[in-house]
């Protein structure tokens, strides 16, 4: 069969909008994207507060669920995933880091150093434009005095304690995702884009990849080969359902292995969190009478301006500090959220409050994504490893401590989840076990490395395999040290100029 392609890009998420860019911008050739989900035209992607209402909505949100958690008590934890143009940036938060240079030195992977990776976040930004959040409720605004020496309007960093607002891909109030930075300009190249389009399985012939199958049966081929952008669970999903994979396994799922690679869907991992809440009149946002006034008003004041409550992307800040107060750089995460979050199953309680978490910047416990006849098992691995769940445990004590010191002014609120009952630090190992949950930042399935038993090469070629390269969330060895979508779209960008190049 003639190919009318070069490229297939397998999902519009963070990384594959940014690869296809990047096989445009080099000349790759006929390049066509793959996007099971629908577009992303729709106000609810470009208003920052609307992910509340696509999480959980199976059109625009994979709704993956994980696999009971030894580690939490058996508990099971929602796994979103964007399902659209721009995947999950299109309904994340939209918090803007790149990690620490430590991450990307610590993954030892030649050409994957500090060096070699910030210039290409320097590009992603010049095209994203992250900035700090302008109209941050006055609580997030206050953050920046928890740590002493803090400059007010300095941005958080996770190689030092600070705290405050954060820099967001945002721009006049509205969200910037990979979709809008990437696969429109990409688009006004010639890139070809087809939503709806779920891809079942990868089409094989020996040992190279020639094409892919849609869910309907469609056969599509193309000459150079084939770019999985799936992301952290999709990705390996997909190979595995295509017969690469853990032979045993693959077998005992009822599919014939074409090429046993052990390292697909192991090391699974994710930044695991726990959070305080805060409620009381006065404090942050919610569904309190007082406010309705302004949420009447929020959808015109965001349309017409960008701001007002509409505009907040629920996380505002937040900060990086040590667990336990040592010197050490920081090892824990805070997001803050100046809404009233549910915490007791009421989701609508007409009142006002705040939320913050703490999460791990370099969990070691490791997961893994299997195939069984059940179907996909999704081990997140939390507190497989205690050292984990004592850090978070330190680091939680400590986030509390420091928003009870904090100068919080009129709209400092009472601590009502956990509250009082939850005191001594057996009691704060006790609650984390029962509510802790992750950030929405799987990566590591497909891990990049030099060894032989990493599936992925350094040069982002399935090991062993012609015509299929892997560039997304799922080939960081470990989780940089905050919030992964600027990570992705690094990946996806510097991928894309590899792959042209290779040609
Ligand atoms: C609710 C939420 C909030 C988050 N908040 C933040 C934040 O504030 N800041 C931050 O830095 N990170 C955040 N993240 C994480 C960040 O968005 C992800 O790490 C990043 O987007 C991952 O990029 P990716 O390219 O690997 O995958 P994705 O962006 O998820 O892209 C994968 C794409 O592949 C498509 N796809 C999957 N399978 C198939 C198939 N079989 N056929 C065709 N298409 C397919 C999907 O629909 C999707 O479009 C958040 C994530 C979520 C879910």
């Amino acid at each position: 069969m003639a190919s009318a392609w070069d490229y297939i890009v397998i999902g519009a998420g963070s990384a594959g909008c940014a690869v296809a860019h990047g096989l445009a911008r080099h000349g790759a050739g006929a390049v066509l994207v793959l996007e099971a989900g629908p577009s992303d035209r729709t106000a609810l992607v470009k208003m920052p507060f609307g992910l509340v209402w696509m999480l959980g909505d199976r059109r625009r949100d994979w709704c993956y669920r994980s696999a009971p958690q030894s580690g939490l008590g058996g508990r099971t934890l929602a796994i979103p995933r964007g399902r659209m143009l721009g995947g999950s940036s299109s309904i994340n938060s939209m918090v803007w880091f790149r990690g620490r240079a430590a991450d990307f030195d610590g993954w030892r992977v030649p050409g994957w150093s500090w060096a070699d990776v910030a210039p290409a976040f320097d590009e992603v930004e010049d095209l994203l434009k992250p900035t700090r959040l302008r109209g941050a409720h006055a609580l997030t605004e206050a953050l920046s005095g928890l740590f002493p020496d803090n400059d007010p309007d300095a941005i958080p960093h996770p190689d030092r304690e600070s705290a405050g607002v954060f820099a967001f891909n945002l721009s006049d109030g509205r969200r910037r995702s990979a979709a809008d930075a990437f696969l429109r300009p990409a688009q006004a190249l010639g890139v070809t884009v087809r939503t709806g389009a779920e891809v079942a399985r990868l089409r094989c012939s020996g040992d190279r990849i020639g094409g892919v199958v849609l869910a309907d049966g469609t056969e599509l081929s193309a000459r150079c080969g084939v770019v999985l952008c799936a992301g952290a669970i999709g990705s390996p999903a997909l190979l595995l359902a295509s017969g690469f994979g853990p032979a045993g396994d693959l077998r005992d799922a009822g599919i014939d292995p074409v090429a046993d690679l052990p390292g697909i869907g192991a090391n699974l991992h994710d930044h695991p969190g726990a959070g305080l809440h805060y409620e009381g009149p006065g404090s942050g946002y919610g569904l309190a009478p007082a406010l309705w006034p302004r949420w009447a008003m929020a959808p015109l004041q965001w349309a017409l301006s960008g701001r007002g409550i509409l505009a907040s992307p629920t996380v505002e800040g937040g900060g990086f500090f040590n667990a336990r107060g040592d010197a050490a750089p920081p090892d824990v995460q805070s997001h803050f959220i100046p809404f009233r979050l549910p915490h007791d199953g009421r989701k609508h309680a007409l009142k006002q409050g705040y939320f913050a978490d703490v999460c791990l910047c370099r969990p070691a416990s490791r997961g893994a994504l299997r195939l069984s006849r059940q179907g996909l098992e999704i081990d997140l691995g939390l507190f497989r490893d205690e050292s984990d769940l004592d850090t978070l445990t330190a680091g939680w004590l400590r986030l509390r401590a420091l928003l009870a010191g904090a100068d919080l002014g009129s709209h400092r609120a009472p601590e009502i989840s956990p509250g009082p009952a939850v005191a001594t630090e057996e009691e704060a190992r006790a609650h984390i076990r029962a509510t802790a949950g992750t950030a929405y930042h799987p990566v590591g399935t497909l891990r990049m490395g030099q060894d032989g038993s990493a599936p992925v090469t350094p040069g982002l070629r399935l090991r062993g395999v012609d015509g299929l390269w892997v560039a997304d969330a799922s080939v960081m060895p470990a989780v940089t040290s905050a919030n992964t979508n600027a990570p992705s779209m690094m990946i996806g960008h510097r991928a894309g100029r590899l792959i042209a190049e290779a040609a």
